[in-house]
């Protein structure tokens, strides 16, 4: 079984999200789990629609206080409160545009465990960090500052998303193998973070960048992904629907 993560970024209105839940909610047949990340201001809408149904909900990002004087902030509290169960942490997008460092993640990471919900972190390398060889540096690193003193209870799951962010919405993914081997370094690093049983049991680390329904059971049906986060295809409902057969 593998978990299909869809992160909808600000690609769709109010409007399209419920109507593409809509569609997702009638795929009833699927034995993958599938969440999937609306923006904000969807969340409402979309966790109305998706309440008796398998489809579980996430964010896209959180603050990592719970509530105070913050213009613009959400927690991970009021997330929870709409519904959400899972959130992204530490996106590409957000530590390029927004500039969170590693430190910004760790306590976003600490606030949304102590608010019950799953966090799935983003790591992964640039093109640049690539080219010099530091993929496995900086997959260590990023690991280790997102986790490293955050109080993880047994039982609970915490997903790591690799995404290579020279491959994301560019249509080109990496091969399975290379993510393979990213997620070999990844696992590898948890191990020295906590203990064995609980990284076998409770850790879930899925590849992320360009995946769509042609190329998703390539890495799916390797035993060390488990499973994939999806952006551009996630909002193509065919393709996304597509993609989810094809797991
Ligand atoms: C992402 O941004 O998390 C992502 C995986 O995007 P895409 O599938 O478009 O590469």
């Amino acid at each position: 079984m593998s978990i299909i993560i869809a992160n909808w970024k600000m690609k769709l209105g109010v409007n399209d999200a419920v109507s593409l839940a809509n569609d997702l909610k009638k795929v009833s047949s699927n034995q993958n789990e599938l969440v999937v990340c609306p923006s904000f201001v969807s969340l409402v809408e979309v966790a109305r629609i998706l309440k008796r149904s398998k489809i579980k909900l996430g964010a896209q990002d959180c603050f990592w206080e719970t509530k105070g004087a913050y213009t613009g902030e959400v927690s991970p509290v009021e997330l929870r409160e709409v519904g959400c169960e899972y959130v992204i942490i530490g996106h590409s997008e957000r530590r390029e545009h927004f500039k969170e460092s590693d430190k910004m993640v760790h306590q976003k990471i600490k606030a949304v465990l102590a608010a019950g919900l799953t966090p799935i972190i983003c790591v992964g390398e640039t093109f640049d960090q690539r080219s010099q060889g530091a993929t496995d540096y900086v997959l260590i690193r990023q690991t280790i500052n997102a986790l490293e003193g955050a109080e993880v209870k047994f039982g609970k799951r915490i997903i790591i998303a690799y995404e290579p962010v020279w491959v994301i919405g560019t249509g080109q993914a990496i091969s399975p193998e290379q993510a393979s081997l990213a997620h070999q370094v990844i696992r590898q690093t948890l191990f020295d973070l906590f203990p064995a049983e609980q990284v076998k049991r409770d850790f879930l680390i899925i590849y992320g960048g360009s995946v769509d329904s042609s190329n998703v059971s390539s890495f799916t049906r390797l035993d060390n992904i488990d499973g994939v986060l999806v952006g551009a295809a996630s909002v193509r409902t065919q393709d996304f629907l597509a993609l989810i057969k094809s797991v």
